[in-house]
């Protein structure tokens, strides 16, 4: 398959819809894990731990057979002054009515400037990739990975035989098998976003879009939401973010390009994403066409030895 043909007209589909993504911008997510809640709930997917790690408020760590999605918190000192706290009152807009609430002050309104440390925390929804070039699916021995017409990669619990080939395949760590809770269904075999497969099938979006209360997740046709991505890349630059970027959505990089990609305001490895995914099954044929070189070779040695031997 070209890098940019449709992976669903590839794969045989005959006028399938348009490839459906996501475009996750991190530039508004606020970090509420709104989609991580929303994706368990609609999935059935069972919780995979309710305590804080004690080194982040992300509780949830990574993704996993138990996480989809997973909010990443990247909580970091960061370089220069530290930034001001705005006017804790509301003197920008109308008066204020006052309702009897109590009153509250913003979370460090109150530190002088020269005791506040310089601080970034960045927040980033991360997900299955679905990738153009998909390893998991091209290793899977039983067809329980497999492309939907919207483009997508599902992986269906009732033909996974729990072998984890696709576990090392996948060159985002995405996949896992799941290993509890006792008594789940799918203790043991392979898990990941479907891209709420069963919505998109009811013109539905994906439980985690519908969930996001900033946009920050976006669902639609690809085409259109890199679109939507490179107009909203081109209004960060010009307010001065120039470290706004695109990842995943180049379909010459190592993947083909994948169907869910993101906005980030910094280098991919600051959230823990590899700079060049390469789809890991690349050099497979390579490898198969020098395995049977070398069988073809060693098989007319053999005929050889035994026809010159049988002359003597
Ligand atoms: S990110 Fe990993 S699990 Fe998802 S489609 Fe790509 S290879 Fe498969
Ligand atoms: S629902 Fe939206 S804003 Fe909330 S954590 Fe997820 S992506 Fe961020």
């Amino acid at each position: 398959m070209s890098n940019h043909q449709d992976p669903a007209t590839a794969v045989g589909y005959v006028d399938p819809p348009a490839r459906k993504g996501f475009f996750t911008d991190t530039s508004v997510c606020i970090g509420c894990k709104a989609c991580e809640v929303a994706c368990k709930e609609w999935n059935a997917v069972p919780e995979d731990g309710m305590t804080l790690t004690g080194h982040s408020y992300d509780n949830s760590v990574g993704l996993g057979a138990s996480t989809w999605r997973h909010v990443a918190f990247i909580e970091q000192p960061s370089e220069g002054k530290p930034p001001e706290s705005p006017p804790n009152d509301d003197s920008a807009g109308a008066p204020a009515v006052g309702l009897g609430m109590p009153a509250m002050t913003r979370p460090g309104a109150d530190t002088p400037a020269e005791e506040r440390t310089p601080f970034r925390w960045l927040m980033e929804s991360d997900v299955c990739k679905h990738c153009t070039h998909a390893a998991c699916l091209d290793v899977c021995p039983t067809g329980a990975l497999f492309r939907t017409e919207f483009g997508t990669v599902v992986v269906q619990d009732d033909i996974c035989n729990g072998c984890g080939y696709c576990v090392p395949a996948c060159p985002y760590g995405v996949i896992e098998r799941r290993e509890g809770p006792a008594g789940d269904d799918a203790v043991g075999l392979a898990q990941k976003c479907t891209l709420c497969y069963d919505r998109l099938k009811c013109d539905l979006e994906p439980a985690c879009a519908k969930a996001c209360p900033t946009q920050s997740i976006q669902f639609g046709d690809l085409d259109e939401l890199r679109e939507r991505a490179d107009a909203r890349v081109a209004a960060l630059h010009g307010t001065g973010v120039a470290d706004a970027r695109l990842y995943g959505h180049d379909p010459d990089d190592g993947v083909g390009g994948t169907g869910a990609f993101f906005l980030l305001l910094d280098e991919p490895e600051v959230y823990g994403l590899p700079p060049d995914p390469v789809v890991t099954t690349r050099d497979l044929p390579q490898m198969w066409r020098g395995a049977a070189l070398a069988a073809a070779t060693l098989l007319a040695g053999a005929v050889a030895a035994f026809a010159g031997g049988a002359r003597r």
